[in-house]
This record gives structure tokens, C-alpha cells and sequence, in this order.
């Protein structure tokens, strides 16, 4: 079952007290592929991201994993249908050890050995994790918590990596390490969903993307296509 499968959602809307934020979006990753939702600020990404797994409920909408209909999976179960999840902002235990954290992220699963093997391969991936794996996590560096956030993600072993804004806040030289461990992992054929406001950075690693605007899909298309585009290179690469 550890093949990857195609995420599906189809007709999500989001309301806040009768407010929309999100309104009948729709969208797929193909196994293996990147897919971007770029967006200014208040567009609806993350609540676009949030319905998809289950931690703001839904007016309308449908998710599906290959044949699995996941429109009724609670957010704590999507990680065992392997969809896991960086919260924009991060979210790690400051007052835990580094790799006390990243064993957190293994929850969902029994420790075994397949656990080291994973945390080995999550220091492969961020050397600079290893070296601080006893230092709390509150006192690394915001693109250092960033790494640990992914990594945290990827203890579950995900077949789908969805992303927050994992950008927000890091220098241009940390969002271009973030850039580099995301290529990393699409190379080794991870799916990856990506929202960000850096569109530069999306291009980057994208085959896909989604610009969404007050709520709604305003382009879609190939990352190619979209930064080639005249609006697109205005308004969200400020070119
Ligand atoms: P950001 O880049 O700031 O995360 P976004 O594109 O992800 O922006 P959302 O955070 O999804 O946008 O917000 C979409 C709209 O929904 C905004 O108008 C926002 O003010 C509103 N909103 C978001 N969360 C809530 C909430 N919990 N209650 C009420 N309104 C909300």
C-alpha cells in the first residue's frame, strides 16, 4: 500500500461565520508530481490547505486519494493515509530537544526500526539538525526550526508532503536551503503540495501551480506557462 496515489479535491469550499474564504476549489496531484497555490495575503491558501486536512471543517467538498475517499478522515488520521502536514508557522515543542521533536513526528507509527532509519534520513537530509539534536528547539534559529518543522513531517513517513508557507520569515539565502531540500525530495518522488506567497521560490520546485484570489482560482496552469505570464510576473514576481 505504500504506493503513491493521486490526490483529488474537488468543489472544497471554507466559510468563517458565514464569511467565505474559500469557494469551490478544485484541483489534483498526480504521484510524484509538485503542485504550487500561490496567492497574496488573505486569498485562502492556508484555509484551502487547512479544509484539505480536516482541521477547519468544510461547507463543501471532497477529497480523495487514489480510490480512498478521505472526505470524512479526521486531520489526525490523513498521516496514515500518508499525507503529511508543515504547519504554516511552524509549530515545534520549544521546550523539547530537537530530536525529541522529530520522534514526536513518528506517533503515528510503533517504534521500530524503521523509526532510526528515518530519523537517519532526516539528518542526511538537514546536517545542521544533527549537530543540535540535544539543543531545545526554541532556541534554534527561525530557518533552523523551518527544517525541523519538514522534517518532523517527514518522521511519518509521508507519500504526500503538503506544505505551509515554509518560506515566511526565512532570509533569501534559508528560503534557497528550503529550495534545495524540496527538490531533494521530489527527486526521490515524494508529491509534494506547496502554498506560498513566494512565487519565485514555487516556480522553483513546481510542475503546477494554482493562483488563487479572494477566495477563488484565479489562473492555473504549468509553473512554466504561469511565470511567463504577464499579470502573474506583475503582481506576484514584481517584475
Ligand atoms: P496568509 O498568507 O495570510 O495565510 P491565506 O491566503 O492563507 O493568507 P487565509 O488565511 O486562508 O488566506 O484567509 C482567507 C480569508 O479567511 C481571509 O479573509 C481571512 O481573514 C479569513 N480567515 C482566516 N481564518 C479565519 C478564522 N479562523 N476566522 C475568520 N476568518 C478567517
Amino acid at each position: 500500500a505504500d504506493t503513491v496515489q493521486r490526490l483529488s479535491v474537488e468543489d472544497l469550499s471554507v466559510h468563517y461565520g458565514g464569511v467565505r474564504a474559500v469557494g469551490s476549489v478544485g484541483f489534483t496531484v498526480e504521484p510524484g508530481e509538485s503542485v504550487g497555490i500561490i496567492g497574496a495575503n488573505g486569498a485562502g491558501k492556508t484555509s484551502t490547505l487547512k479544509a484539505l486536512m480536516g482541521l477547519v471543517p468544510r461547507s463543501a467538498g471532497r477529497i480523495r486519494l487514489g480510490e480512498h475517499d478521505l472526505t470524512r478522515v479526521k486531520a489526525r488520521d490523513m498521516v496514515r493515509h500518508g499525507i503529511g502536514y508543515v504547519p504554516e508557522g511552524r509549530h515545534v515543542f520549544p521546550g523539547l530537544p530537537v530530536e525529541k521533536n522529530l520522534l514526536l513526528g513518528a506517533y503515528s507509527r510503533p517504534w521500530d526500526k524503521d523509526t532510526h532509519r528515518q530519523l537517519e534520513e532526516v539528518y542526511a537530509l538537514f546536517p545542521v539538525l544533527r549537530e543540535m539534536r540535544e539543543r531545545l528547539a526554541g532556541a534554534l534559529s527561525g530557518g533552523q526550526q523551518q527544517m525541523l518543522a519538514i522534517g518532523r513531517a517527514l518522521m511519518t513517513r509521508p507519500r504526500l508532503l503538503v506544505l505551509d508557507e515554509p518560506s515566511m520569515g526565512l532570509s533569501p539565502k534559508l528560503v534557497g536551503s528550503i529550495l534545495d531540500v524540496l527538490r531533494k525530495l521530489r527527486e526521490e518522488g515524494l508529491s509534494l503540495l506547496l502554498v506560498e506567497q513566494n512565487a519565485t521560490l514555487t516556480f522553483g520546485v513546481t510542475s503546477h501551480c494554482i493562483v488563487m484570489e479572494n477566495g477563488e482560482i484565479a489562473m492555473s496552469g504549468t509553473s512554466a506557462q504561469l511565470s511567463h505570464d504577464p499579470r502573474v510576473r506583475e503582481v506576484y514576481l514584481g517584475l
